[in-house]
């Protein structure tokens, strides 16, 4: 009987132990604000940037050569618009800030575009963003010093529904078959890499959130 209730309690303490308990919401949100605005974020994005400098310094490229920029959380930081919304997210207000157009950049990504059009780089900004927020984005990523760029690929009309690392993966291809040489992507999510043509791939942090 001894033996009996000794294992149930085993039993029952392997079973504890394996109950992975998530970090508390709050803690959770405080540590991401923190992170964001204490510095250490840029930082993070600056160590990846220098990184990814030193290994395209020892490259050597043709006229053909292009770097594919994504937009949101990779080249514009959105961390006030999700901080304002308590770390939340609605269509309805995300629609309103794309429109704003006010997202400020992230500046080691900016240091890594100006790297890029130094060496005569052709830029691409491919994004999820759809095409009624061209203008507001282009102007957006204007002001925020993205001045010189090849092209903005948005979703056109009929392209909504598209997954966005098939709707990107297609956009990639497109551009490889216009005759560009792909060699480096930017992005923050897998999304952003999904299927080839990426060249070299530099990928931006992001603790906002996952969409893969
Ligand atoms: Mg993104």
């Amino acid at each position: 009987m001894k033996s009996i209730s000794l294992l149930t309690f085993f039993l029952l303490l392997s079973g504890c132990a394996s109950v992975k308990h998530p970090v508390n919401l709050g803690e959770a949100k405080e540590n991401v604000r923190d992170y964001y605005e204490s510095g250490a974020f840029e930082n993070e994005c600056s160590n990846v940037v220098d990184g990814a400098i030193k290994f395209l310094e020892s490259k050597s490229f043709n006229e053909t050569a292009c770097a594919v920029f994504d937009i949101d959380e990779t080249v514009l930081s959105n961390y006030k618009y999700t901080k304002d919304l308590g770390f939340g997210y609605t269509q309805s207000s995300w629609d309103e800030w794309q429109q704003k157009g006010i997202s400020p950049a992230i500046k080691a990504s900016r240091r890594l575009y100006n790297y890029l059009l130094s060496k005569k780089i052709h830029i691409i900004f491919l994004t999820g963003r759809e095409l009624k927020y061209f203008e507001a984005t282009k102007n957006n990523l204007i002001n925020a010093g993205f001045t010189k760029f090849d092209s903005l690929i948005v979703r056109a009309a009929g392209e909504e529904k598209i997954p966005a690392a098939e709707f990107k993966s297609d956009k990639r291809k497109a551009l490889v078959n216009k005759g560009f040489n792909i060699v480096a992507s930017v992005g923050d999510q897998e999304s952003d890499f999904y299927d080839g043509n990426t060249g070299y791939i530099i990928r931006i942090p992001n603790y906002l959130y996952l969409l893969d």
